[in-house]
Order: C-alpha cells, then structure tokens, then sequence
C-alpha cells in the first residue's frame, strides 16, 4: 500500500504548488508613474496570485530605441497559474493601458515581461524564459538584483553599469498595494 502523498506523486498537489515569478514593468509614453502603479495593483489581484515585493522605481534611457525616458521596476510574485495563461494575463492588461505595437521596441504605456518563472527553462514560440535580453538591460538587473540579490551576479551588473539609469524612489513607491 502506497500512503505517502506528495508533491512528486499527487497531480493535485503539482498543480496547487505556487511558483516564485520576476515580471519586469516599463513604461515610456503617458502618465508612466500611475501605469506603472496600477499594473502592480492589477498583478496583485490576478487569479491565483499574490504579490510578495515590488522594486524601487527606476528611470531609463531607451535601449536601441528612440522616445522619452522609460520607468522601470520589477515585481515578484507567487501564482498558480499556467505561464502561457499567465502571458496572456500580462498582454491583456498591456492593451487595457493602451498599449499599441507599430513597430519593434516602439515606445509603449506598459510593458510586462516574464523575466523568471522559477527555475524553468521554456522555449516556445511566444514565450522565452529567462527573458532572452534581461541580461543586456540594467533596467532589469538593477531591480531584480534588490528582489533577488541570488539571482543577479556582480559580473551581469558590471556589464551595464555604463548604461544610464536612476533610481526615482524606493520601494514604498506603490502606495496601497500590500505585500508580504
Ligand atoms: P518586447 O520584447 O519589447 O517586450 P513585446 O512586449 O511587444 O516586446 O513582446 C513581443 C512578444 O514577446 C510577445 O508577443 C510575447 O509572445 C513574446 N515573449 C517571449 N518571451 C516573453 C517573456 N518572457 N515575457 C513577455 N513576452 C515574451
Ligand atoms: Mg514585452
């Protein structure tokens, strides 16, 4: 008789299992500060997820790109959901801010990008995780580095330190979001 039940064993318990998911936030036309805040608030309320810790806020110049200065932050949270569900979560709420696509790296009112979703390795047409250029951008190393300092080596941070970004405010810049 078999009567241990577990995680490995129980599809149940697989599936009911929470995964630890970096999403990186920019934003670069409109009132950047109030989409970035409400996309944080609109993170926190998406089916079967918490949110466990937002970023400081960051300004960046535009990487390969013209237009104004982006904001930047990085969220961490924990979900049950599927990635392919959960990207298109992310990708409905970047329409619901507006955000329109002429052409590659086009300024933009919200971007969302799954950067980790915990240690899995994915390589489908529509989604790539890790991000495949998160290691080229300080706008995604320098936040994530405060989430999860494991995460980020300090060779990756010496290799866009040339790269020109600040930090507008610490962590509380999210006011009434709770987190763990
Ligand atoms: P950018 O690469 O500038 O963020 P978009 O936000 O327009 O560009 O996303 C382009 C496509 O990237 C999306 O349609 C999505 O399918 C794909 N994609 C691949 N991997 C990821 C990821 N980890 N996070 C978000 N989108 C991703
Ligand atoms: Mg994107």
């Amino acid at each position: 008789m078999n009567a241990t039940i577990d995680a490995a064993t129980d599809p149940a318990a697989e599936t009911a299992a929470a995964t630890t998911v970096y999403i990186g936030l920019g934003a670069n036309l409109g009132d950047r500060g109030q989409a970035l805040r409400s996309a944080v608030q609109a993170l926190a309320g998406l089916p079967g997820t918490r949110l466990c810790g937002v970023s400081s806020l960051y300004r960046s110049a535009p990487v390969d790109a013209s237009g104004p200065d982006y904001l930047n932050a990085v969220a961490v949270l924990e979900t049950n959901a599927a990635p392919q569900d959960f990207l298109a979560r992310l990708q409905a709420l970047e329409n619901a801010a507006g955000r329109q696509r002429p052409y590659r790296n086009a300024p933009r009112t919200l971007d969302l990008d799954i950067l980790l979703w915990g240690d899995a390795r994915l390589d489908t047409p529509t989604l790539t995780v890790p991000h495949p250029r998160m290691e080229e951008r300080a706008f995604v190393l320098r936040p994530l580095a405060e989430l999860a300092p494991q995460r980020v080596t300090a060779a990756q941070l010496a290799a866009v330190a040339g790269q020109a970004i600040d930090v507008l405010a610490g962590p509380q810049w999210v006011e009434g979001v709770a987190t763990l």
